[in-house]
């Protein structure tokens, strides 16, 4: 396998009016399971057609371990692709579905039986092999799919454009994790283009998170979580995402419409940010407590062992995460905290919404 750049990529489906992605400057590291994370045409497929040799880039460059690929084409790149929908011959048997890759390289024939052979125990096809591939479901030839991508030794990244789509949804769990299993048996360079955050999260160890044409942040899915770049990456992974608020940043805090946030900042008083806060980190008690702003519960919903809350003061509205055991209910005044050290801080919407490093506690 591979390290596959993008270096300065961008392109224009219609001659530079607009740009479907733009200042992509990425590296997929040789072996490292990643995963292009973002909501419906953000750019993610147009991406991956680039990696692929499918999609020349208007501008920027495309390398494989350091050589320029640019113009060269899917074949000469050895790029493998996985579609939504299976891509199998119907009318051949799984066995010669998972050779076809190979003979049509020249293979010798030897190779081509040890290779589709391990290839088909890895993936469960062993008792299908001689099966015709239209009499087998979606799943299967999802299966032989991903197999025809990895058949081959001399491929250099295999890419799944969102392989599950039509997957039932018990079996996408198991699919799931024979990817993963595949991953760490062969250290591919593999990169899974979905919108589903539960999907990127479980499978990729490297996250990519796109939005409207651009790479907003790649990093662990435990780093997206913790530390977002930027206000969009926290809404968009968690569930529910981050609370996001404006504020005004006055003397010894920030203000957010009533609630004064007492945190010191080396930023210009009177400029605007946003703060962004995860609803698991937000404090609620039944006691008002000093500094705290009283709310009322909106909404109460168990979701798997926990309380999501929804909550309205007069001026803020959010969302919050509590044990499954509190006894609170809709209706209820609640007093609400933001403890400092979980609050984040993102230049205004204006402003590009970047993350600030300035924040300290009082
Ligand atoms: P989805 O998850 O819906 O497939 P995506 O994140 O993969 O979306 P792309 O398919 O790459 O996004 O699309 C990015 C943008 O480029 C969208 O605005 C889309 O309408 C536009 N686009 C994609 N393909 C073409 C094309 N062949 N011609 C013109 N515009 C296109």
């Amino acid at each position: 396998m591979a390290t596959v750049e993008l270096v300065n990529v961008a392109h224009s489906y219609d001659g530079g009016t607009t740009y479907a992605v733009r200042d992509i400057n990425l590296t997929w590291e040789d072996g490292v399971a990643s995963a292009l994370l973002g909501p419906s045409g953000c750019g993610k497929t147009t991406l991956l057609k680039i990696i692929s040799g499918l999609l020349k880039p208007s501008e920027g460059q495309v390398l494989i371990d350091g050589q320029d690929v640019t113009a060269q084409s899917p074949r000469e790149r050895n790029v493998a692709q996985v579609f939504q929908f299976p891509v199998v011959y119907e009318t051949l048997n799984v066995y010669n579905n998972l050779a076809f890759p190979l003979r049509n390289r020249g293979v010798d024939e030897a190779e081509v039986d040890r290779n589709v052979r391990a290839v088909a125990e890895m993936l469960e096809l062993t008792p299908y092999l001689k099966k015709r591939a239209n009499r087998l479901g979606a799943a299967e030839k999802q299966r032989i799919s991903m197999g025809r991508g990895i058949v081959r030794s001399d491929t250099t990244a295999v890419l799944f454009d969102e392989p599950l789509t039509i997957i039932d949804p018990h079996q996408k769990w198991h699919l799931r994790r024979k990817l993963k299993e595949l991953h760490q048996r062969l250290n591919l360079t593999m990169i899974y283009v979905t919108h589903d955050q539960h999907e990127a999260l479980t499978f990729a160890d490297q996250v990519t998170v796109m939005d409207a044409g651009e790479a907003l942040q790649t990093a662990s899915p435990e780093e997206l979580h913790t530390q977002p770049a930027a206000p969009f990456v926290g809404y968009f992974i968690g569930s529910p995402g981050m609370n996001l608020f404006e504020g005004k940043v006055v003397v010894s805090g920030i203000q957010l419409a009533d609630y004064h946030l007492a945190l010191a900042t080396d930023l210009v008083e009177g400029s605007s940010v946003q703060v962004g806060i995860r609803p698991e980190y937000i404090q609620v008690s039944k006691d008002a407590h000093e500094g705290w702003f009283a709310a009322t519960v909106t909404r109460t919903m168990l979701t798997g062992n926990a309380l999501m809350l929804e909550l309205a003061s007069d001026s803020l509205q959010l969302k919050a995460i509590v044990p499954e055991e509190s006894p609170l209910q809709a209706g209820e005044t609640v007093y609400v905290h933001f403890p400092h050290d979980k609050v984040l801080l993102y230049s205004s919407r204006k402003d590009g919404g970047k993350r600030l490093e300035t924040q300290v506690a009082v």
